[in-house]
């Protein structure tokens, strides 16, 4: 922990889930997020529930997006999500298809990485409703990589894509 309480590099994850108790699969995997050594909540959006994008056929989902600190390194961070996911029992059956929990590693500080296991920022966030509104919720002014901020992003993908219908969820 340094002077100004920072104790490491800025990062941002989506969750989502639309199998089962969709609430209670978000929380757990926030609590066990937050449980892990070397991460530290900074803020979490409200919860918006989306409509599924690419497979249609399934029910909605419930998605938040979260702000971290972090020690860890990004396939570290990368790892510790896909451990809570299989943890959480998620089978990988049908590409974009249902989940029980789905965790995303949207931004980590200002990385630019293109890997085979791990790409960010998120391979396909800018074309996703359900990251970018959650995300204009806590960090309308963050910088990306590309030097637009969260908003200018929203604005973009509003301004040209067909947006998926979201709303937020009131239980
Ligand atoms: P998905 O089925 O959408 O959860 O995708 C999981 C796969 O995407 C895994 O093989 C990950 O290694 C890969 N991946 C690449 N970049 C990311 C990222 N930024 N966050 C989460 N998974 C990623």
């Amino acid at each position: 922990m340094t002077g100004n309480g920072k104790i490491g590099n800025r990062a941002f994850i989506g969750l989502g889930s639309n199998m089962g108790d969709r609430m209670a699969y978000l929380e757990t995997a926030l609590r066990e997020i937050t449980a892990q050594p070397g991460i530290r909540l900074v803020k979490a959006s409200s919860y918006y529930e989306s409509e599924p994008v690419g497979y249609r056929d399934q029910d909605w989902f419930i998605n938040r997006v979260v702000e971290v600190e972090t020690t860890l390194a990004p396939l570290e961070l990368l790892r510790v999500l896909q451990g809570i996911e299989n943890r959480l029992g998620r089978k990988r059956l049908i590409r974009w298809g249902p989940r029980v929990i789905d965790l995303d590693l949207l931004l980590y500080g200002d990385l630019v990485l293109t890997g085979e296991e791990l790409t960010v920022p998120h391979e396909r966030m800018y074309e996703r409703n359900f990251v970018l509104i959650p995300l204009n919720e806590i960090a309308p002014e963050y910088r990306h990589p590309d030097g637009r901020t969260t908003a200018e992003h929203l604005q973009a993908y509003l301004a040209t894509a067909p947006p998926e219908k979201i709303r937020l969820w009131t239980g």
